[in-house]
């Protein structure tokens, strides 16, 4: 579950970190030269067309995609609620998309970059949302704490972590930024599943979903056109963000994650175009699940080498990302929840232990790392 903050949270760069980690596609797994202007569109395979959304953030847009309908256009993922979005969706549906109306918009996940103008899209003609039940449920939920203040339960999540009180009072400034992003929701919609097969226009598509980055992320596959719609499951220059928030704070999200890219492998062909939200479309899914794996695993042993001495969790980016998150509100939110992503996925696997001390921080350290005289742990 996301926490109700978006600005200050995964989307800080709306979708994730640089993954130097992880081993990126090769120049030459990108089979299209440069990218499609706002307002433009590319056509990746006779009626799938790629589009570019402006996103505000440090990340500056989003991919969407146009699928012929038959009487229309199918739309999968919208943008964030900007009225640069809006006018940018002017133009392409009276420009490149012929005038042609949306048929149904598909949102791969809650996250406001994809779900903002699902809203103001499917109102404009009429359509339904087409979403997992999980995504559309909890963004329902996260859009009505804007206008909230922030929970205790936030103050003291973030308290546990080891933030100072200069970093409390920014997360209560800016607690309830993820509704602002977000047209108002559809009060109804269409339930997809894992496993569904979908007739859209000439092509069936088959509902892939992952968990970890979101609750519930559907990916749709077109086995006939050789295409994956990969939402934010599969990222070909960065990775996506995997945290925890503090409405569930044991969460194992990471667990859940690499379970996700394991599964994709098996279930989905490797000589598949990925279609990602963000970056460009791709070769090579199975290498890219992989390495996306296998980034977060040299992270948990960079951790676990940590951990032989009690730490807090901001004691704790240096051994998981590049970059100094302790001076910017907004990668701190981004880095804490993945940092105890990686920290719960050892803690359910009995390999780290948690002590809370008399301020209600937690220190966390390997199990395998001495006696424990303090009978406290959290
Ligand atoms: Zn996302």
């Amino acid at each position: 579950m996301k926490a109700p903050d978006l600005p200050s949270r995964r989307h800080a760069t709306p979708d994730g970190r640089p993954s130097a980690a992880a081993t990126r596609p090769p120049p030459s797994a990108y089979p299209f030269e440069g990218v499609p202007d706002t307002g433009a569109v590319r056509e990746v395979r006779p009626g799938v067309s790629w589009i570019r959304m402006p996103l505000p953030f440090g990340l500056d847009h989003i991919n969407c995609y146009a699928i012929d309908d038959g009487d229309g256009w199918a739309i999968v993922d919208t943008g964030v609620q900007t009225a640069e979005t809006a006018t940018a969706w002017r133009a392409l549906l009276d420009g490149p998309l012929g005038g042609r109306p949306v048929t149904r918009v598909f949102a791969t996940h809650m996250h406001p970059d994809h779900v903002g103008m699902a809203g103001w899209l499917t109102r404009k003609f009429e359509c339904r949302l087409w979403m997992t039940r999980l995504e559309y449920l909890t963004c329902r939920v996260l859009v009505n704490d804007t206008g909230r203040e922030a929970p205790e339960d936030g103050v003291k999540f973030y308290r546990r972590a080891g933030w100072d009180e200069a970093a409390i009072e920014q997360y209560r400034a800016r607690f309830g930024g993820f509704g602002k992003a977000i047209y108002r929701l559809p009060d109804s919609y269409r339930r997809i599943e894992h496993g569904e097969r979908l007739r859209i226009g000439a092509h069936e598509w088959t509902v892939v979903v992952g968990s970890g980055h979101s609750p519930e992320h559907a990916c749709l596959h077109c086995p006939s056109l050789r295409l994956l719609i990969s939402g934010d499951q599969v990222l070909p220059r960065i990775s996506s963000n995997v945290s925890v928030f503090p409405t569930e704070p044991d969460a194992d999200p990471l667990g859940d994650w690499i379970d996700s890219l394991a599964r994709l492998e098996r279930s989905l062909p490797d000589d598949v175009l990925v279609l990602p939200s963000h970056n460009e479309p791709f070769n090579g899914l199975h290498a890219r699940l992989r390495s996306l794996a296998d980034g977060h695993l040299r992270g948990l042993e960079r951790l676990r080498r940590s951990l032989a001495e009690p730490k807090r969790v901001i004691d704790l980016f240096g051994a998981l990302f590049a970059r100094d998150a302790r001076n910017d509100a907004h990668l701190l939110s981004l880095a804490t929840g993945e940092c105890i992503a990686h920290l719960n996925y050892l803690k359910a696997r009995g390999e780290v232990k948690v002590q809370t001390d008399a301020s209600g921080v937690a220190w966390y350290r390997m199990t395998t790392a001495g006696p424990d005289d303090d009978t406290s742990a959290g």
